[in-house]
């Protein structure tokens, strides 16, 4: 029986740069390490996610299987936190949304220069695009936003300590960053 803080996390539509900027608490990993538990998460690579106390959830919206990982993890997650712009507002990814989906698959897999058997995948086994990439709340309720691209290690780490110590969150206005 444990007693440790259980935490998830998980990229959805997302770079993994918001889950570099966590692993860019450096030492204070080891610190962490005391005190919580990881759960689902590329840390561990469990591929399910158990009953938690935090999730963090890195990207928005692309595919139907984003959709399906979020809704697990606001079932077990007390608290559902947004990291970084693509889970806020779709992010880069995003950008697809200027274009049709069908001109966007077709620019990707058939008119890109130097494709060779060029061919639109359709494995059935690949999760299908939603038609717009949409950010985390459209689709669950979501209890703090983390800016940034990525946020910084250091504003990580101060709403990491402030959900550890039971107090509100809040993001310093020196650490708050959009970029
Ligand atoms: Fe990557 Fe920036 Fe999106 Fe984070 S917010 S997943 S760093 S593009």
């Amino acid at each position: 029986m444990t007693d440790k803080i259980r935490i998830a996390t998980c990229s959805l539509g997302g770079c993994f740069g918001c889950h570099m900027s966590i692993l860019d608490i450096d030492e204070r990993i080891a610190e962490l390490a005391e005190v919580v538990q990881f759960d689902r998460s590329p840390l561990t690579d469990i591929k399910t996610c158990g009953p938690c106390d935090l999730g963090l959830i890195e990207g928005g919206l692309c595919n139907e299987e984003n959709v399906e990982v979020l809704i697990e993890f606001r079932k077990n997650c007390r608290i559902l936190v947004a990291v970084g712009a693509c889970a806020i507002t779709g992010g880069i990814p995003a950008m697809r949304n200027n274009c049709e989906l069908d001109s966007c698959i077709e620019e990707a897999f058939v008119r890109s220069p130097g494709l060779y058997n060029a061919q639109i995948p359709n494995d059935p086994e690949l999760p299908l695009l939603l038609d717009k990439v949409r950010p985390i709340q459209d689709a669950v309720t979501v209890d703090f936003f983390l800016p940034g691209c990525p946020p910084s290690a250091d504003v990580i780490w101060t709403v990491l300590q402030q959900i550890l110590n039971g107090q509100p969150l809040v993001i310093p206005a020196q650490e708050l960053r959009f970029d």
